[in-house]
């Protein structure tokens, strides 16, 4: 994504990571249980597969083994046939930042877990030790093996988090709104880079596509701008900058937090996109259900039960 593509090298046998089968793949798979199956492998022959969930009923496409640090792993692509459309009526706004992983216009928000921030020093520690072996040592290699490791422990924090985050969003409405954000370009900015790249929108995003996709639902983007400035009570563009956290219309006196606003013009851009009008809350209402329940961040991890996000127009 935006990256310069460099001149092609030589691929040694450490940088091959994966291997895909084609059209021919459903020959491959044989045995297919509950739990496990059996792919035969050419040239390596038949390996025993469990499944993390049972396959799905369709034609198989294509089946891509790959070897990950913690072990090898079997991608299974099936067709499945397309899911029933769901009519819209319901729509959610949604800010995606930094301090919140996600505000709604509803004002709910999930806080930005950081994985990577969380694992920084551990990681550290494992590359630092790694820097200090030898080349080519035995000790360097399987060091090699806990730094990849810890990657990918970070990497699978962060996909088991979004995915969980979609599937609570797409719970309570028929089409969620986002911003069509260009991350290469923010990522430009030195100070926020890590940040961004920690919090992952750009995999989010991709993540909330397929679901809602998948579940007959809709993702609107819209654009950008001035989603934070204005005020979603009447319209004014309020200045603020990245550090004022909350949002006081001067001319109409709504207070409200930040992120909830730009989710509430988010969300205001994708239903003028499908031709409906937001019926607009006054300033007093939204004031006083912000002082009856205001909008704190909910502490983290508890998944268990999902609850849904939007409570509809
Ligand atoms: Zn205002």
């Amino acid at each position: 994504m935006g990256a310069e593509p460099g001149f092609p090298r030589f691929k040694s046998e450490g940088r091959y990571r994966s291997m895909t089968f084609s059209h021919l793949s459903v020959n491959l798979i044989r045995h297919i249980r509950r739990k496990f199956a059996r792919v035969v492998v050419p040239k390596v022959g038949p390996l025993k597969i469990r499944y993390h969930r049972p396959l799905p009923d369709g034609k198989i496409k294509n089946l891509t083994i790959r070897r990950k640090a913690s072990g090898w792993y079997v991608t299974i692509c099936v067709e499945v046939p397309n899911p029933v459309k769901v009519p819209v009526e319901t729509t959610i706004g949604v800010d995606v930042g930094l301090n919140a992983f996600v505000v709604d216009s509803d004002g709910q928000r999930i806080p930005n877990p950081r994985h990577y921030r969380k694992s920084e020093k551990t990681l550290g520690k494992h590359q630092r030790i790694l820097s200090r072996h030898k080349k080519g040592s035995k000790r360097r290699a399987k060091q090699r093996e806990i730094v990849a490791r810890t990657h990918e422990r970070i990497a699978n924090q962060r996909k088991d988090f979004q995915f969980k985050t979609v599937h609570r969003m797409l719970l309570g409405c028929d089409e969620v709104a986002v911003e069509n954000l260009t991350i290469t370009n923010m990522l430009k900015n030195h100070y926020l880079a890590k940040s961004i790249s920690d919090a992952g929108w750009g995999s989010f995003r991709l993540k909330l596509q397929s679901k809602a996709e998948s579940a007959g639902k809709q993702l609107t983007t819209v654009k950008p701008h001035y989603t934070s400035q204005k005020c979603s009570g009447c319209e004014a563009i309020v200045p603020k900058l990245l550090s004022v956290r909350v949002h006081d219309c001067p001319h109409c006196g709504l207070v409200i937090d930040r992120d909830h606003n730009a989710a509430i013009n988010i969300k205001k851009a994708a239903v003028a996109l499908r031709g409906g009008v937001v019926v607009v809350d006054t300033p007093e209402t939204l004031e006083r259900e912000r002082s009856a329940e205001p909008c704190k961040p909910r502490g983290g991890g508890n998944y268990n039960k999902p609850r849904p996000l939007g409570r509809g127009n």
